[in-house]
């Protein structure tokens, strides 16, 4: 069995910005990568000319499917949430509908935000950390979601939770206070995959210059914070997949 890697992200664009690199990478290294986000970004002040919510959903979609395909991500999901509201959702809900993509996918790895909302702090960062935390304990438990259990599906834990963090803020944003990054992950070569997989969300191109000068002004790592791991070494780490199992 293959190594297979999950993120699970709030908003099209949040693969690309926060994940890009490290999805590009563990491409290249033969893990197979899915990605779960949970809403099309339908509330995004960036409209991109939609006069819609629906279209600016429909125009988004494709744009993750662009950048997706940039980055080499074997399984991109966009469910239907509303942006900008996650915070009102039925968490046992959300809870069940990642918790059958974990089973279904069964990844090693699991990545999402941290609960203070990554760097920007936004709501749905914050609750999608939640929601994912969840499912990471409870897609492993025979007695959660129980009619999810058949065709062949049986209960998965992943071996490690990581929630994406920095070792900076910004500094025109509400403060924050982020995760200690516990590993690293140089990005380098895939530095150009990042950007240009940001730049297939093409509606939100006001968006490009600050993130294009931010990344190459040195984030040529991903920092990561490990939250849950089925092993027990706290050593600050430079592969995702260190002490990990195929299974
Ligand atoms: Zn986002």
């Amino acid at each position: 069995m293959p190594l297979r890697l999950m993120v699970i992200t709030a908003h099209p664009d949040d693969e690309a910005g926060g994940f890009g690199g490290v999805l590009r990478l563990y491409r290249e290294r033969q893990v197979e990568t899915c990605v779960v986000c949970l809403t099309p970004g339908q509330a995004a002040s960036n409209r991109g000319g939609a006069k819609s919510d629906q279209e600016l959903a429909a125009i988004r979609r494709k744009e993750f499917a662009a950048a997706c395909e940039i980055l080499k991500v074997n399984r991109g999901i966009v469910l239907d949430y509303p942006d900008g509201q996650l915070y009102r959702q039925d968490s046992y809900k959300v809870a069940c509908d990642l918790s059958r993509h974990l089973r279904e996918f069964r990844p090693q790895v699991l990545l999402t935000f941290g609960p203070e909302g990554g760097l920007t702090g936004h709501t749905d960062h914050s609750m999608v950390s939640v929601f994912a935390t969840l499912a990471f304990h409870w897609a492993g438990r025979a007695n959660r979601y129980p009619d999810q259990l058949q065709g062949g599906i049986t209960p998965h834990h992943a071996q490690k939770l990581y929630y994406a963090t920095a070792n900076f803020t910004l500094s025109d944003r509400q403060p924050i206070l982020l995760s200690f990054p516990t590993a690293s992950i140089d990005i380098g070569d895939f530095l150009e995959a990042k950007i240009a997989a940001f730049k297939a969300h093409a509606s939100q191109s006001p968006l490009w210059p600050r993130f294009e000068e931010n990344i190459r002004k040195g984030a040529r790592q991903e920092m990561f914070h490990l939250a849950v791991s089925s092993s027990r070494s706290s050593a600050q780490q430079t592969d995702l997949f260190a002490g990990v199992s195929e299974m």
